[in-house]
């Protein structure tokens, strides 16, 4: 697909809707996570963001079993995620794992702490021109 995203941000509304639809409270902040921060979820979460509600009623606990039918509407909501690969099938929640893990593998510039540099150390484009620019400023007596 080449219309995957790498990056979802739940609202504040998409997480009030976990309560209001009927996700238990336990689930919240796995079910946060995984779309937020790439995060890995207990087997049930993991299969129900697979798309495999038939195995995840199987390994629910006494509030999930009650629970599929408000996945299945919250999820309905998150299904422009689906389209764009961040979750619906086994693959789909690989690929959002292993970004996950690419992202916190990333080495980042030691100025701003934003950009991925190449070596630990480094410092992005922006930050070695601003440092070049102080630098010229200092030799010119600015
Ligand atoms: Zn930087």
């Amino acid at each position: 697909m080449s219309n995957e995203v790498d990056t979802i941000v739940l609202s504040q509304q998409d997480i009030d809707r976990m309560s209001e639809y009927g996700i238990p409270p336990h689930m919240h902040d796995g079910l946060t996570a995984y779309f937020n921060d790439h995060r890995p979820v207990g087997d049930f979460l993991t299969l129900i963001l697979q798309n495999d509600f038939v195995t995840a009623a199987a390994h629910a606990d006494d509030m999930n079993k009650h629970a599929l039918y408000a996945y299945c509407r919250w999820l309905f909501m998150c299904s422009p995620a689906r389209i764009h690969g961040v979750w619906g099938s086994k693959e789909a929640v690989q690929r959002w794992h292993k970004i996950g893990r690419e992202k916190a593998e990333r080495i980042l510039c030691t100025v701003c702490e934003e950009v991925a540099v190449k070596r630990e150390g480094e410092l992005c484009s922006e930050c070695l021109t601003a440092q070049a620019e102080r630098d010229w400023d200092e030799r010119n007596g600015h």
